[in-house]
């Protein structure tokens, strides 16, 4: 292994809004990555493992460095489709992983709103689902895992052994070792259909009310925010909650648990390709184009109904348009994702969200879910809720986008929130201290020292957050 030019390669976020350039290795298992140690201190550069680069942020990027990436450490190892246990490589995908297991009656307990991001990326953020209030992170069901220490030290932990690190690499953005395999425990599912009530919501207050009234009864919740429209109507949109359904609510669940039955449709009313859809949102990609598919989008929601719909389709809705991302054009897109408690949400994001309005720089699509606090070092959750805004990144409104951003983290900090480290990209390491507290940081940086003495494992956001 060595570094050469060839394997130097820019890399982006996922909203291909930040590039950074860095030596890309691909290790096919723990001897390669600990070889890839050992060539970083040798040359004196840090190192970023890399899942499937889905981060919004600059998590997976590590300018003039080494990307570890694991997207090739991809096999599902061991799966017992009696206990619903299943050990992957953390390359493996959560859309390999539930097309492994859905069809034996069992499905992830958390899964992201893509069905692309690794296992390892999972875990390294503790990723939350639209059943966050109910099911907590994606790390609550993780039974073990192994890990490769900078140090070269191989460790196991459970939520009882190395305890310390369980909760602390979980969650730990890829700072403290790299994931090797991962034993996580599936949900026993008895149909491969969600039942769905979509409500519609007018306003800001009764957006929050129907999400925590609606929660406690449901095994999935979760918001559409329309972002383009103030005054009375801001914080409009619909709320989706789903339950699943039992064996004697589906006549046919064996049926409904096959892959066909699961895939997303390759084409668009049967005819247009999913694959060249983005080029066709590209043109309403402006304020004026948003405004009208959230006016249009509200309109069409305000009809309370119910309906029966597959798991992937329920989760991976983003995923029906590949390529989505593109269509904000060249300067990409980034999301800022705040946390707040139930108490404070209402006021403080009815302030950002005047303010993204008044300044010109909307966020385009808005989405919502219901939180519960969990036990990891660096967690984002809390009992409250989350706001994902999605924002256009332009040459000529960067500079006034950050500033806006950075704007809105102030108001959040003040009204008690939280960020989550797989999202935003702007929160300094000032504002990430005044959230995390000064005694989860001196734990983590204790917890740093004792598996990367030499600080081998460092990536943009690390440096922007940690540093
Ligand atoms: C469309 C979309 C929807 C999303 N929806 C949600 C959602 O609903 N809920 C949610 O919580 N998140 C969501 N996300 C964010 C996403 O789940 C996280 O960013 C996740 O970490 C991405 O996984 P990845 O494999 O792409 O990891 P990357 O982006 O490649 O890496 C993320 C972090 O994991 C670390 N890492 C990767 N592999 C390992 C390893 N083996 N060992 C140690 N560290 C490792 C990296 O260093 C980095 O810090 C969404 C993202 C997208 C693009």
């Amino acid at each position: 292994m060595s570094l050469t030019p060839n394997n130097f390669t820019q890399l982006e976020n996922f909203g291909h809004s930040l590039r950074a350039s860095s030596y890309r290795f691909r290790p096919k298992c723990s001897e390669e990555i600990q070889e890839i140690f050992q060539l970083a201190e040798e040359n004196e550069l840090s190192v970023t493992a890399r899942g499937a680069g889905r981060s919004y942020n600059d998590a997976a990027l590590n300018g003039g460095g080494i990307m570890l990436d694991l997207s090739t450490m991809n096999q599902v190892l061991e799966w017992d489709p009696a206990t619903g246990l299943v050990k992957c490589e953390p390359g493996v995908t959560l859309e390999k992983l539930w097309q492994r297991v859905e069809p034996d009656g069992w499905w992830p307990p958390v899964v992201s709103g893509t069905m692309f991001t690794t296992l390892g990326g999972c875990l390294a953020a503790n990723i939350h689902g639209k059943n966050n209030f109910k099911m907590g992170p994606i790390g609550e069901h993780v039974v073990e895992f192994h890990a490769l220490l900078p140090t070269g030290a191989e460790i196991t932990c459970t939520p009882s052994k190395n305890a310390d690190l369980f909760y602390a690499m979980i969650s730990g953005i890829g700072m403290l070792g790299i994931f090797t395999s991962i034993t996580m425990q599936m949900k026993h599912i008895e149909s491969g259909l969600l039942e769905v009530q979509a409500l519609p919501v007018h306003d800001l207050h009764e957006h929050l009310s129907v999400l925590l009234d609606q929660a406690p009864h449901h095994d999935y919740i979760v918001g559409w925010m329309d972002t383009m429209n103030g005054g009375k109507s801001l914080g409009r949109g619909q709320i989706h909650a789903a339950d699943y359904l039992h064996a004697n609510e589906d006549p046919n669940p064996q049926k409904t648990m096959q892959l066909k039955n699961q895939v997303l449709p390759p084409r668009i009313f049967g005819v247009f390709p999913k694959s060249i859809l983005y080029l066709f949102m590209m043109p309403f990609a402006n304020n004026l184009g948003w405004w009208g598919v959230n006016t249009a989008k509200y309109i069409a929601s305000l009809r309370t109904h119910t309906f029966r719909q597959p798991h992937a389709a329920f989760h991976f809705l983003l995923d029906y348009v590949p390529n989505w991302e593109l269509s904000y054009g060249r300067g990409g897109l980034i999301q800022h994702q705040s946390f707040l408690p139930k108490e404070t949400a209402e006021e403080a994001w009815r302030e950002i969200l005047t303010l993204s309005l008044k300044r010109g720089m909307p966020s385009y699509l808005g989405v919502t879910k219901r939180h519960r606090p969990d036990q990891f070092l660096l967690t984002h959750a809390l009992d409250g809720f989350s706001l994902a805004l999605d924002f256009k990144v332009t040459d000529r409104y960067r500079s006034s986008l950050s500033q806006m951003l950075k704007e809105f983290d102030k108001i959040i900090l003040e009204a008690g929130g939280r960020f989550y480290f797989a999202k935003n990209s702007e929160t300094s390491a000032e504002h990430a201290r005044a959230f995390l507290g000064d005694e989860t940081i001196v734990k983590f940086k204790k917890l740093k020292k004792r598996c990367d003495p030499e600080n081998i494992l460092e990536s943009d956001l690390y440096r922007r957050v940690f540093g």
